[in-house]
């Protein structure tokens, strides 16, 4: 039956069974980074709870997913408080529901808005912090609030700036990934040594910067793109767009392809560019990031518990979607 037929003990009873089967996959994914199911069964359980939740709000737990960010943090790493809580994202799977984010968030804003549309980087979030220049620590985003300390294996990564080009004190974020080369070579040689191959580039992302041992790390020839300034104090900009331009300049490694776009035409016209030509990178990706450009409009927006209300991923359908059957997680 649907889910408006059921009563609050039926649906607590169906969302404490998703919540069990979400914290399986979580473990796996976040805390073994060896992922025991395809992204889109998670994301299939994940919004059949919301939906549920949303429908009975009673029944929210303070544990459920959708209240919390990530997954565990590694024992062996020094924990890292961060600053700002690193967040999780809004996500949505059709144009339709891209469509009703933007026409929201029109309908909430006096002004006129713009996006800053970006690709999103199928890796991990990383946060780097530099003192007047100087590469001083750098963090996983762990559970949103304590993340792990791995300052040495992002010494490794060429992309990471030891030393910036202007002796600023700034926090920034990004995506740590391996590109799609080095993930090919990784998985031939442990198959070749014998050793259980990675599910996916971001799974072997995040495993290979969660390792005690920097050499590891370094021989997983591991790439960055930042793309966030979580402190102004030293730089000035206004829009996302303008932050991404400082990033570079302080000589962080940037995506090339963000694109301002004034409306969801445009939007629309990014998205087909990248869902067609995804392949042809040289890494990852699970589809683009709507940013409002404003700074100001988004401090103003702020976030919810989980995830910023001035952003949206859209997901690319999963490759193999043609041959997918949806599976049917809880019933009663
Ligand atoms: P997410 O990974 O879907 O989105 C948020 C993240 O996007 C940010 O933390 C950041 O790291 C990243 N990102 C990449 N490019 C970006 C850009 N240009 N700008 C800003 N951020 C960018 O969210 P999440 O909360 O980390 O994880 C949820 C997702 O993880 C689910 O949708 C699911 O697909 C996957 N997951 C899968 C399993 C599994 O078992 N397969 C388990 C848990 C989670």
């Amino acid at each position: 039956k649907s889910i408006d037929q059921y009563t609050q003990e039926e649906a607590a009873i169906a969302a404490q069974a998703l919540r069990q089967s979400l914290a399986t996959y979580s473990d796996a994914y976040y805390t073994k980074d060896a992922p025991v199911v395809e992204d889109h069964v998670y994301d299939e359980a994940y919004q059949d709870l919301e939906q549920l939740e949303a429908v009975f709000p009673a029944i929210v737990t303070n544990d459920s997913p959708t209240q919390k960010v990530g997954g565990d943090v590694l024992p062996g790493f020094k924990k890292v408080t961060h600053t700002v809580p690193m967040l999780s994202m809004g996500d949505v799977f059709s144009p339709e529901e891209l469509a009703a984010f933007d026409d929201r968030l029109r309908r909430n804003t006096a002004q006129a808005i713009e996006y800053n549309v970006e690709l999103k980087i199928d890796g991990l979030a990383i946060d780097l912090i530099y003192d007047q220049g100087q590469f001083v620590r750098g963090a996983t985003r762990g559970n949103g609030t304590i993340g792990e300390d791995i300052t040495q294996n992002l010494k490794t990564i060429k992309a990471i700036p030891m030393t910036l080009t202007k002796p600023v004190s700034i926090e920034v974020r990004g995506e740590c990934f391996m590109p799609k080369a080095s993930f090919a070579d990784l998985n031939q040689q442990r198959e070749a040594d014998g050793l259980a191959p990675f599910a996916n580039p971001r799974n072997a992302a995040a495993g290979s910067l969660r390792q005690l041992d920097a050499k590891v790390a370094e021989s997983r020839n591991l790439s960055a793109f930042m793309y966030t300034i979580v402190t102004f104090d030293d730089v000035q900009a206004t829009t996302q767009a303008q932050a991404l331009t400082v990033l570079a300049e302080l000589g962080f490694n940037v995506n090339p392809t963000a694109t301002v776009c004034q409306d969801m035409t445009e939007v629309q016209a990014f998205i087909d560019r990248y869902q067609t030509t995804r392949d042809d990178l040289a890494y990852g990706i699970d589809g683009i990031v709507l940013k409002v450009n404003d700074l100001a409009l988004q401090r103003q927006l702020g976030n919810t518990v989980k995830i910023p209300r001035w952003e949206i991923a859209y997901k690319f359908p999963p490759e193999e979607a043609a041959t997918v059957v949806r599976e049917i997680e809880w019933t009663i």
